[in-house]
Formats: C-alpha cells, sequence, structure tokens
C-alpha cells in the first residue's frame, strides 16, 4: 500500500487508500480535485462518508449494502469499472468509473482497501442521453458494415437489444434486400463524401414500419478506414397518412377533372389558379389562357357589381358562400348564363388562401325562361284584351282566373267567380229543348273536367240580372306533364245576336216553304188540268207550255221541300224514327216506285246482296237520300249512261255506293259539295237544282251516325258512298 501511495501522485485518476479502521489514510491530489474535498481533510474521511458520495446513474441515493466501498469489503468483491453519480457538495454531479480493490495481510485479513475513479468521458455520456432522448434511431458501422455503436434507446424500432448487435454484421440483422441496399449507399458514400437520403420497410415485431434514414461518412482516425453514421427515423405514421391524402386527393382529381360542371380554383384577387376542362370547354378558354385574362374579362359587364358586392362580403368572412345566376362572355363572343357559386377556402389562422367556383351552364333554361316570359306576355295580352270570354278553372272547376269579356259576358259578380262549378251551373240554369233543366252530368262543361274537349256548344243561360243569353262555348281540358287534369280553359262567344237571327231565318224559311206551297199545289193543279184539256188538242205549243208550267212548279215544290227540311233540321225539330231495313229489299222496291215515276230510273242497276245485315235507320229519311244520290247520278251522267248501286260491309256498317259514268266532279269542288246551297259551275249552268241535297243528305246520315263519303274524276264519274250503322242482330 506504501508504494502504491508512493506513485499515486503521477497517476491520472483519482486514489484513495482505507486502512484497517476503514479511514481514508491517503489521498493522491486527483483524487482530491475529482472529489472537490482538499486531500489533508480527506485524511481519516470513514468509509460510508465516502460511500454516499456516490449515487446510481439516475442520480438517486444508494443503500448502504449496494454502496460500492462497503460492498467490496462485505462480499470481498472487487468492483471493475463500475459506473456511478458523484454527488459532490458544492459542484454539479457527474459520471465516474470506480475501481475497487482490497490489500490483505499474509494471514487472510483485510488490510486496506484501494479505490481508485476516473471522471467518465463528458460528452459521451451527454450525447448517448440526448440521443437516447430522441425518436430516432443512430447506428455507426464500419467500412465493413458491422455495428460499431447503437446509440437508441427505443428498443422495440431494433431488431434485437443494442448490445447484442455490436460486432454483428448488417445483413445478419436485416433481410437481404435491405442489407444491399445499406451497402450499396456506403459505396456511394463512400465514393462522393455525400450523404445518402433513402426510404425503407422493415417488419418489426409483427408489422411493417416505414423508415427513412441517412447514411454519412464519419472521419476516421485511421487512414482509408471510415466508418458510417446510420440516421433511421420512424415515418410509418406520416407514410399512412400520406398514402391517405394521397387517395383522397387522386379522388378530388377525378371528380375535378371529369365533373359536368365547370369548376375553378382563383386566387383571392379573382386570378384564376386552376379550371376543369368543363369549364374550359363551356367558356372555350384553354386553362392556360384562363390563368392569363381576370374574371372581369369574360364576365358581362352588367352582372359585376352584384358580383363583387357578394365577393366582398366573403371577403369580410360575413358569408362562407354565395351563388348567383350571371351572364358569362366565351371566348367566341357568345353570351352563356351560368348558375355560379363561390365559397372561399381561408389557412388555419383565417387568412384567405382561395376561392372555389362552381359554374352551371343554364343557358338553354334560361332561353327558354325568357321564351316562356314571352310566350306568357303574349297570353296574357290575348287574355286581357281579346273580346271572346276566357276562364281558367282549376280541377275541382273553381274559377282561377277570367278576363273582363268573360265577367261581362255572363255577369258575374265576385262572389259568384268564386262559387263552386254546381252553384255557377245552378245560376246559368241551362234547358233542354223542351224546356226541362239539363242536369250538370249531362252538360258540355261537366264532359270537359271528364277530360274532353267541347267545340262550339251553343248553350242558352240565364244572367244573374235574369237575362237570357246565347252563347258559344268552347272548352278543353289542361293536363300537366304526367298526364293528369290540372284544370280547364273555356272561351264563350255572346252569340245572342246571331242566333236570334238564325231563329228568325229558321221562321221565315218555314213560313216561305209552308206559305208558299199552297199557292204552288193550286198552280200545278191547274196546270196538270190544263194539260189534260190540251192533250187532244192541235196547239202543241200550248201543251208544251203547260208542261214547262209543271215542271217549274214541281222544282219549286221540290225547293220548298228541302227549304222546310232545311228548316227543320237546323231549328233541332226533326224527329228521329228509327227502322231496321234490309237493304236488299229496300232498293228493289225503291227503284220500282222511281221506275213507276220516271223512265230514266230504268238506268239504274241495283245488286245489293240479300245476306246483307240490316241495318238501323229511318225508312222515310233513307228514301230522300237514295233519292237525292240517285237523282245526282242520273242528272249529271249521260241519259245512255248506267247507274250502279252496290253494298258491301265496312267496320260492322253497311255501305252502300252509287256509281254513275258522268261528268265528274273537279277536285276544288269536292270539299264543297256537301256545303249548304252550293252547287259546282257547271252543274248551276246545266241541270236545275237547289244545292241542299247533299247537304241534307249529310245531316240526315249524322242524325243516324252514319256517313258520306264521294270519289270522283272528271268526264269519268262519280261515287258516292253512304255508311250506316247495322243493325243489333236481335233486332
Ligand atoms: P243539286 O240540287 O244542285 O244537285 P246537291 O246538293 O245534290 O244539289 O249537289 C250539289 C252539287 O254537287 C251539284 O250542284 C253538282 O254540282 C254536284 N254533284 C252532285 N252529285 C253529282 C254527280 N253524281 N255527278 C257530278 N256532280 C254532282
Amino acid at each position: 500500500m506504501e508504494e502504491i501511495a508512493r506513485i499515486s501522485g503521477f497517476l491520472g485518476c483519482g486514489l484513495l487508500l482505507l486502512d484497517e479502521e476503514r479511514k481514508v489514510c491517503h489521498a493522491n491530489a486527483r483524487a482530491g480535485e475529482i472529489l472537490d474535498i482538499s486531500p489533508v481533510n480527506l485524511f481519516g474521511m470513514p468509509l460510508h462518508a465516502i460511500d454516499a458520495m456516490f449515487m446510481d446513474l439516475q442520480g438517486k441515493p444508494i443503500s448502504e449494502k449496494d454502496s460500492p466501498l462497503h460492498r467490496t469489503l462485505s462480499q470481498r468483491e472487487r468492483l471493475v469499472e463500475a459506473e456511478f453519480t458523484l454527488a459532490r457538495k458544492n459542484a454539479p454531479p457527474f459520471r465516474i468509473s470506480l475501481n475497487t480493490s482490497l490489500v490483505f495481510h499474509d494471514d487472510g485479513r483485510i488490510k486496506g482497501l484501494v479505490v481508485d475513479f476516473t471522471r467518465c468521458c463528458r460528452s459521451e455520456d451527454r450525447l448517448r442521453q440526448f440521443i437516447g432522448a430522441m425518436d430516432e434511431i443512430v447506428f455507426e458501422f464500419d467500412a465493413e458494415g458491422r455495428y460499431l455503436n447503437v446509440w437508441s434507446e427505443t428498443e422495440e424500432l431494433l431488431m434485437a437489444p443494442g448490445s447484442e448487435l455490436i460486432g454483428r454484421r448488417v445483413e445478419e440483422i436485416v433481410p437481404k434486400e435491405l442489407a444491399d441496399t445499406i451497402y450499396s449507399a456506403f459505396r456511394q458514400v463512400k465514393a462522393t463524401g455525400k450523404p445518402k437520403i433513402f426510404e425503407y420497410s422493415l417488419e418489426v415485431r409483427g408489422g411493417v414500419h416505414w423508415f427513412w434514414a441517412r447514411i454519412a461518412l464519419v472521419p476516421s482516425h485511421k487512414e482509408g478506414e471510415p466508418t458510417f453514421s446510420f440516421l433511421a427515423r420512424d415515418i410509418t405514421e406520416r407514410k399512412k397518412l400520406g398514402q391517405a391524402v394521397r387517395k383522397s386527393e387522386r379522388r378530388f382529381r377525378g371528380l375535378f377533372e371529369n365533373a359536368a360542371i365547370g369548376i375553378a380554383f382563383a386566387a383571392p384577387d379573382g386570378r384564376c389558379l386552376e379550371a376543369n376542362q368543363c369549364l374550359c370547354d363551356m367558356l372555350g378558354y384553354s386553362e392556360e389562357e384562363l390563368r392569363e385574362i381576370p374574371f372581369a374579362a369574360y364576365s358581362h359587364p352588367e352582372d359585376i357589381d352584384a358580383d363583387m358586392e357578394q365577393f366582398d362580403r366573403l371577403l369580410r368572412g360575413e358569408i362562407n358562400t354565395y351563388s348567383m345566376e350571371k351572364r358569362l362572355f366565351r371566348k367566341d363572343g357568345q353570351e352563356i348564363w351560368v348558375h355560379l357559386t363561390i365559397s372561399l377556402q381561408r389557412d388555419e389562422e383565417g387568412n384567405p388562401l382561395y376561392t372555389i367556383g362552381i359554374a352551371e351552364n343554364i343557358t338553354r333554361r334560361k332561353h327558354i325562361e325568357v321564351e316562356k316570359e314571352r310566350l306568357l306576355g303574349e297570353l296574357e295580352a290575348i287574355f286581357v284584351s281579346a273580346g271572346d270570354g276566357i276562364i281558367l278553372y282549376d280541377e275541382k272547376g273553381m274559377i282561377l282566373r277570367l278576363n273582363d269579356a268573360a265577367k261581362e259576358i255572363l255577369g258575374y259578380s265576385d262572389d259568384l267567380v268564386k262559387a263552386s262549378l254546381a252553384e255557377r251551373y245552378l245560376q246559368w240554369s241551362p234547358r233542354r229543348p223542351d224546356g226541362t233543366m239539363l242536369p250538370l252530368e249531362e252538360s258540355a262543361m261537366f264532359r270537359v273536367f271528364q277530360g274532353e274537349a267541347i267545340k262550339g256548344a251553343i248553350a242558352h243561360v240565364r244572367r244573374p240580372d235574369g237575362e237570357k243569353i246565347w252563347i258559344s262555348f268552347s272548352a278543353s281540358p289542361v293536363f300537366d306533364s304526367s298526364g293528369r287534369q290540372t284544370g280547364a280553359v273555356s272561351i264563350l262567344t255572346d252569340v245572342t245576336n246571331l242566333q236570334e237571327l238564325k231563329n228568325r231565318l229558321e221562321d221565315y224559311l218555314h213560313m216561305l216553304a209552308h206559305d208558299l206551297r199552297s199557292p204552288l199545289t193550286v198552280i200545278s193543279g191547274y196546270a196538270e188540268v190544263l194539260g189534260e184539256m190540251l192533250r187532244e188538242s192541235p196547239e202543241r205549243e200550248l201543251l208544251e207550255s203547260t208542261r214547262a208550267i209543271i215542271n217549274a212548279a214541281d222544282h219549286m215544290h221540290s225547293m220548298m221541300e228541302d227549304l222546310a227540311e232545311l228548316g227543320r233540321l237546323e231549328s233541332g225539330q226533326t224527329t228521329l224514327h228509327y227502322d231496321v231495313v234490309h237493304l236488299h229489299e229496300f232498293i228493289e222496291d225503291f227503284l220500282k216506285r222511281q221506275k213507276k215515276r220516271s223512265k230514266d230510273a230504268e238506268r239504274v242497276r241495283a245488286a245489293i246482296p240479300p245476306d246483307l245485315p240490316h241495318v238501323r235507320i229511318g225508312k222515310n229519311h233513307l228514301e230522300r237520300i237514295i233519292e237525292n244520290l240517285v237523282s245526282n247520278a242520273l242528272k249529271y251522267s249521260a241519259p245512255d249512261r248506267e247507274v250502279e248501286i252496290r253494298a258491301d260491309r265496312e267496320d260492322g256498317r253497311v255501305c252502300l255506293a252509287v256509281k254513275d259514268y258522268g261528268q265528274g266532279i273537279a277536285p276544288q269542288d269536292l270539299a264543297l259539295i256537301f256545303e249548304r246551297f252550293y252547287r259546282t259551275t257547271s252543274a248551276r249552268s246545266s241541270a236545275g237544282g237547289t244545292g241542299m241535297g247533299l247537304y241534307i243528305t249529310k245531316k240526315f246520315l249524322e242524325s243516324y251516325s252514319g256517313s258520306i263519303r264521294v270519289e270522283s274524276t272528271i268526264d269519268q264519274g262519280s261515287t258516292f258512298t253512304i255508311c250506316i250503322p247495322e243493325a243489333e242482330p236481335s233486332m
């Protein structure tokens, strides 16, 4: 011990010698320095006072039995490079590395204790603590890829505890592929001298982790043998987040690019940053062009103020978004309408970042709206200024609107306008021809609400002031796009004056026909008598004159008949009698009667199949119809040409055709010959007639739900075909 004490002055470490009494018997100068106690004061210090200065590595006191000097003595154990924290009275603590050894007497008793200690390298210690506190993993590799140092305390990310890695080669620890990458990075770093950064994934404890790595060269003391620093950071979370962001961004991109709606991002100053294809197509500009020109350049000047006002509010944060319909100009100058929605994206501090504009092309809809407004304007003008009354009803028949003319014609008070259809109908009290009230269910108005259109119905109605008027009434149901009836519209014309004129005319006609018939009968009666008297007379001229009187009287008579019939027809006084007629027999009898009256009837050939179904029509009226057609056929064809009558079935009706080979009818006359008093030019100049026959024929047929049609070729002849409903089999 004495020798040790002698050389202790030359040692770089602190040295304490304790004697048999466990007290300091020697301390070198370095020990005084390290312990911050002068060697003189150390002399005689007991063992437990020295032990009390050593704390564990976390700086906490150590129990007596674990304290280093006590442990050495009690367990007779040497401590080699045991590390402790040295807590000094007036100076900061630091780590020391401690060695203890016992000195024995020859008989084996403890003679003393040698304690030497050095201060641990402070910076390395600190560095370890520092790196340990970081999330990063730091390795040091030698040029052969061996782990030299593991500066990390995040053991869960190391493939093995740090101490086990030291001295092993990287390919023993990580998969070959990653080891290859690391080796190639070493080579690259060595060759270029520049750090290499890369990312890699590694399965750690059953989960894949992503790492960011930086390999750099560490200058070596020894020439040509560098080492490498390897810094790795776990970026798994960031990676996952990145993937999610990329995925959502891809989704957003797809939406942006393919949207059928125009989308643009713009800087708060209105400059376009990005525009999708749809917007480019809408405006006719490329995305680059849109970036260059300000928004105002393709905005309609009249819409800019309203837009800017809203935009300012958006910037001020008063609103989050706004929408408006505005006009834009395409590159080709064409004006389009868009429905624009603008919203503002702000950063975390609330500063405006960019605006998002969504534009839908509504030009077509706008044009339709404008056109609709124009049409509505026109309709309104017609509605207001029409001389005829116009009434709009809802689906229940309540009046929605009526124009002044309608109010005036019907004499409606405001209360009556609001009344129900039944109440208004009661007010009208329309009558049947026999004077009885026509029930609402049978009225034309009611049928309109069953979906039927009514054209020109004439009604005799009573106004609220008691006056009775005649109105012509047309009405149509109104349907919505799904085909549901939503109401009706009617047009009324006051035809009281016309109707009165017509009534008077009919009275005249009736009177004329009736009152002229008697003198005419007298004239033709006396002319017949005169003819009989002159039959044997040599005065042939007198006889001829008598014949002419008779013919003229006959013609006049048939005119009277026609006029009377017309009067009856038009005043609704014709009464219909239904008979079941067997056409074959009927025509046979008819021809017999005709042949008796006129030789001309010999020209008629009838071919009516006897097995044809019976028809349902009044016999007297059918006689008038066929007589009319046959007499026309005979009248308008040459005396040597035949007239044919045929009949056949056609769609549940029996059709009878009267065909002649006469002069025919010009196409322009065909449509008119069924009109009242119409006669063709050639007929007017030749054969006598009234122009009423076909009109009356048609009216009769229509009364019996029949019809008439004609086909004719000039100089080849005409065929008049009438069709009459078949009688029910039981009839
Ligand atoms: P009308 O008493 O003049 O015969 P209708 O009403 O019977 O009057 O016929 C109207 C017109 O139709 C006739 O004036 C005639 O011009 C034309 N018409 C009718 N039937 C024939 C026919 N079979 N052939 C040529 N023209 C005809």
